[in-house]
């Protein structure tokens, strides 16, 4: 049964970051600081058990020179998983991780209890505890990153939804009969305005427009990247400035939907397409202000996340520390 959320003393936990190349550790404190981290290569190829030595190698070198005493482990992974089960359910960044009771490994091994969740919600309750959500209740996280991910915020808490995967915007569909997603849907917001499927775009778009800039800023066409189209734009390309555009208004009808659904106070959006800065918040701003009746945009700010790289580490801490604790029999 579950437990209430860790006391807030001044206790430490270990977060631990999942991801399909590297795994990173850290030691954090209950107000947020981040007392010592490490990282090393997954190597998913090699398989769960592989891969759960490595991780008990970080958290045991970790914990071994830092003498603080450490409540809890936290641990955040790519889903699908199940998080009252602890166990991970065959993620498309960890082949053969198949219904894998990782809560089980490490809390057998570390001799701790050990919370789980996945990366999208570890990322969004760091933004909420100790990044650009603090002080709100009602927040919206989005990642534009390979994909698109995001964690709901509601009344102070992380909305789940009945199975644990609520949340997933990335998914809403923007144009009703658009192509289709690899999810099985069509028009997503993630197949047009996701770092991966800007570069899609803009290699299909360069291949019409072999004169523009935006064709001309790489090597060849697939070379092309989200960070080619950015270049593109700073430089005022014109077929660029179509692509960027059109991605605006595709993420403004996102965005819209989400604060007519949740009447947040923030919305949050980190992940590699945050970079574009001014060009995307400004952009996405004016939009979603066009698109909103007045009465729900009008407090609504959208705001840079805070935490780049290390936002697994922090979040796999904020898991630990805020989140309830399933206890295993
Ligand atoms: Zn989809």
């Amino acid at each position: 049964m579950p437990t209430s959320p860790l006391e807030a003393t001044t206790r430490h936990v270990l977060a631990i970051d999942i991801g399909g190349t590297k795994l990173a550790a850290g030691i954090v404190s209950d107000t947020g600081a981040l007392i010592d981290t490490d990282r090393t290569p997954t190597h998913a190829d090699e398989g769960p058990e592989k891969v759960v030595e490595r991780i008990l190698d970080l958290s045991r070198s970790l914990l071994r020179r830092n003498v603080v005493p450490v409540a809890r482990v936290g641990v955040g992974c790519g889903g699908p998983l199940d998080t009252t089960l602890g166990v991970i359910q065959n993620p498309p960044n960890l082949p053969g991780w198949i219904d894998f009771p990782l809560v089980r490994h490490l809390h057998d091994a570390l001799k701790l209890p050990v919370v789980l969740d996945n990366d999208a919600n570890a990322a969004a309750l760091a933004e909420y505890h100790f990044g650009a959500g603090r002080g709100t209740r009602h927040m919206v996280y989005l990642t534009l990153s390979t994909g698109i991910g995001s964690g709901l915020i509601l009344n102070g808490e992380l909305y789940r939804g009945k199975h644990g995967n609520a949340g997933e915007l990335g998914h809403l569909q923007v144009k009703y009969d658009g192509e289709t997603c690899n999810c099985g849907g069509r028009g997503c917001l993630e197949h047009y305005a996701s770092g991966t499927n800007i570069a899609r775009r803009a290699r299909e778009l360069a291949a019409r427009h072999p004169e523009s800039l935006l064709a001309r800023s790489a090597a060849s066409l697939h070379d092309i990247t989200a960070q080619s189209v950015l270049m593109a734009l700073q430089a005022g390309d014109a077929v660029a400035w179509d692509l960027w555009n059109d991605t605006l208004d595709l993420l403004a009808a996102g965005v819209a939907s989400i604060v007519h659904t949740f009447d947040p106070e923030r919305i949050v959006i980190g992940g590699g397409v945050s970079n574009f800065g001014p060009l995307l918040f400004d952009g996405l701003r004016e939009r979603v202000q066009q698109r909103s009746m007045p009465a729900l945009m009008g407090g609504v700010e959208i705001r840079p996340a805070e935490f780049a790289d290390n936002v697994g580490v922090f979040g796999a801490a904020a898991i630990a520390l805020h989140e309830p604790q399933e206890v295993l029999a």
